[in-house]
């Protein structure tokens, strides 16, 4: 089977990789994949800003049907509609592993970076990563749910009361997911974006944002502090990766608030610390998924309180990988999904 994949180390080294279909090992499953979510992280793979073993091929937001079955799988079968975390392999000893945050194990190896992933026909993982998708939430949105866990841990990470006005700095894919997960914690939110961002701002508006600003349009400082008695937001998340965006984000968010970064910047960015003393902010990292987290993006999937389909904004082939790497980064549409099935 052809799969995109990261061919050797270096920027710029993805391709198709003809690797073995593979098979199904004791405790593995085989996901037939129909949806995979093209993340930030697969791109930062493609420039050599995050980690990967290469010939690896890329992808970890995955849907799809089990096709096989190992030997002592006992919780999932042949033509079960499922996703998977992206835990492939995980040390289970060390500290973190112990407490539940396998996302923080230091061994850990994941699919699309550290073993083959889903921008491939067929993906093997194992039977403690796969979580059945609820009914009515089909295959496509099914894909997000991976992004989705990441949002909730975000929250997980901080925490959101109602009536705090939060302020979500990105309008991709997760800033849209995050924008909806922290709605539903109680929270006016209001989303962030750019000039050049005015369809996903809009689209930002449908899913549920209760104000939409954009930097270099809006005054954001006069905005915040006419909703929130001159404060500031009480919760910020930053979702773009972006280091203006991060160093805007701090402006905002007031005195004894909350900062939390969960975009990926794939190298340092300029950000003024001082604040974070003077208004004695509370700051908060966000990494992937714990259990809990996908236990509760499943339940706002099943729910409708959260929507994915309406993100996915391409369909694209693996054969087209350069064209959907390229929507990426030229920020087109919203999310991009390859159709490997
Ligand atoms: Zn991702
Ligand atoms: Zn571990």
């Amino acid at each position: 089977m052809e799969g995109v994949a990261k061919l050797r180390p270096g920027a710029r080294q993805v391709g198709l990789l003809n690797a073995p279909e593979p098979t199904a090992t004791p405790g593995h499953v085989i996901i037939e994949v129909t949806a995979a979510g093209l993340c930030g992280t697969d791109v930062h793979i493609y420039h050599d800003e995050y980690p990967s073993r290469p010939p690896v091929i890329l992808g970890h937001e995955v849907a799809g049907r089990i096709v096989d079955v190992g030997a002592d799988v006992r919780h999932c079968a042949t033509g079960d509609a499922v996703t998977s975390e992206p835990y492939f392999f995980l040390c289970g000893l060390c500290p973190y592993c112990r407490a539940g945050m396998p996302n923080l194990c230091q061994r850990r190896r994941s699919i699309g970076s550290g073993v083959h992933g889903a921008f491939a026909r067929y993906v093997r993982v194992p039977e403690s990563s796969i979580h059945r998708l609820p009914d009515g939430v089909d295959e496509w949105g099914g894909a997000l749910t991976e992004p989705l866990a990441c949002c909730v841990h975000a929250l997980e990470n901080t925490r959101v009361e109602p009536g705090d006005v939060a302020v979500v700095t990105g309008p991709g894919p997760i800033g849209l997911l995050m924008m909806q997960v922290v709605k539903a914690a109680g929270a006016q939110v209001v989303v962030i974006g750019t000039e050049t961002d005015e369809e996903r701002l809009a689209l930002a508006k449908t899913l549920g944002a209760d104000h939409v600003l954009a930097v270099g349009k809006d005054d954001l400082q006069t905005s915040l502090a006419e909703r929130t008695d001159g404060l500031g937001a009480d919760v910020v998340f930053e979702c773009s990766g972006a280091g203006p965006a991060a160093q805007t984000a701090l402006d905002l968010v007031r005195r004894k608030g909350r900062y939390v970064q969960v975009g990926l910047f794939g190298k340092p960015v300029l950000w003024d610390l001082e604040q974070v003393c003077y208004k004695e902010v509370e700051v908060h990292g966000s990494f992937a998924t714990v259990s809990s987290s996908w236990r509760k993006a499943l339940a706002l999937l099943r729910s409708g309180i959260v929507q994915t389909g309406p993100l996915i904004s391409h369909r694209i082939e693996l054969a087209a990988w350069q064209q959907a790497f390229d929507l990426f980064e030229r920020r087109e549409g919203v999310k991009i999904v390859f159709t490997p099935a």
